[in-house]
């Protein structure tokens, strides 16, 4: 296999302007096993998670939106809670679609599609801060299907 092009690492340091987890309407996905851990982490039982705060769609389980002025905003993103930042309201549980946010298969396939991720979403924290290892890289890259 060729070497990635990100074998010296890819500098990443979230701000948390929480751009990630709004914009055009979209999806947030995440597995049953998932949604029982988020389910437990909010002190609700699982259907109760499931109609509260998800969605079915024809491919599977997404997290619901509420539009905001800043555009879709994930259900959980807490925009209140500390001035000026946008935060996860469950980041403990979250899914690993968030987890893994920016290294997606996408976003690193090349140095143009990092730079189309980072300036499209668009999110500050990509190409800063620090060094995240190629080790660290591949397993958040391998984590989604
Ligand atoms: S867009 Fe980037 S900097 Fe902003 S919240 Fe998401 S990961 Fe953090």
């Amino acid at each position: 296999m060729a070497e990635e092009w990100y074998v010296d690492g890819l500098r990443f340091k979230c701000t948390q302007c929480g751009n990630c987890c709004t914009g055009p309407e979209g999806a947030v996905w995440f597995t049953e096993e998932e949604g029982r851990t988020m389910a437990a982490s909010l002190d609700l039982d699982e259907a109760t998670f499931l109609r509260r705060h998800a969605r079915r769609l024809p491919q599977g389980w997404s997290l619901k939106e509420r539009k905001t002025v800043h555009g879709f905003d994930c259900v959980f993103l807490d925009r209140d809670t500390v001035p000026g930042k946008a935060v996860c309201g469950l980041y403990d549980a979250r899914p690993v679609q968030c987890r893994t946010w920016p290294f997606w298969k996408e976003n690193i396939d090349s140095p143009e599609a990092w730079e189309a991720a980072k300036q499209d979403t668009p999110c500050p924290g990509m190409g800063k801060g620090n060094l995240v290892p190629i080790e660290s890289i591949r397993i958040q890259r391998d984590e989604l299907p």
